[in-house]
């Protein structure tokens, strides 16, 4: 069993009903167990000016599922969700990206991890070090919580709720 941290985000429609849709779809993998989530939280687009603000959060599983089966479990989730996929940085109904997978580092063609813009990312890291912050980068070597204070902090990053999702998280 490996410790997952998977990151969720949503710009398009019902963003809150959009990640849990997604989280409830992944616990229900088979082989895949709830550890805990992240609050939600409200982020400025990075890439692509001028589209909504996102709604993202955090999942943190255990599973042995191996890392190439559960990206395509999540791509169909994607797809299963309706999204379409147009320009790269756009605007998703729902985006969901393996982030940390145990110690596993992998540099395949459809697979990187961990997700190799993840350091970058205040959007990432706000969450994760909400759930993880001990928790050590494998290839960085530094834990998040040390990530994120050394991240660029000007894009907006707003923590607003916790993220209750009964009964797919327990009660
Ligand atoms: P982004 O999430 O960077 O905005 P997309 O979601 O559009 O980009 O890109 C999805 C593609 O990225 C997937 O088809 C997948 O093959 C590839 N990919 C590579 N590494 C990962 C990862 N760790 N998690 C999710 N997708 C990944
Ligand atoms: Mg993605």
């Amino acid at each position: 069993m490996e410790d997952v941290f998977i990151g969720l985000g949503s710009n398009i429609g019902d963003r809150l009903k959009n990640l849990t849709l997604a989280a409830c779809s992944v616990l229900k993998i088979p082989e895949v167990e709830f550890v805990k989530a992240s609050s939600l939280y409200e982020t400025e687009p990075v890439g692509m000016e001028g589209q909504p603000w996102f709604l993202n959060a955090v999942l943190w599983i255990r599973s042995a599922i191996p890392p190439m089966e559960l990206l395509s479990k999540l791509l169909e989730i994607e797809r299963g969700m309706g999204r379409v996929r147009k320009e790269p940085w756009g605007p998703r109904v729902i985006d969901l990206d393996i982030l940390i997978f145990g110690a596993m580092v992998v540099k395949g063609e459809f697979l990187e991890v961990p997700h190799p813009r993840m350091h970058e990312r205040r959007f990432v890291l706000e969450p994760l070090a909400e759930i993880a912050p001990n928790l050590t980068h494998p290839v960085m070597g530094v834990t998040i919580a040390d990530l994120l204070q050394r991240v660029d902090h000007s894009k907006k990053v707003f923590k607003v709720a916790p993220w209750e999702a009964t009964p797919c998280f327990g009660d």
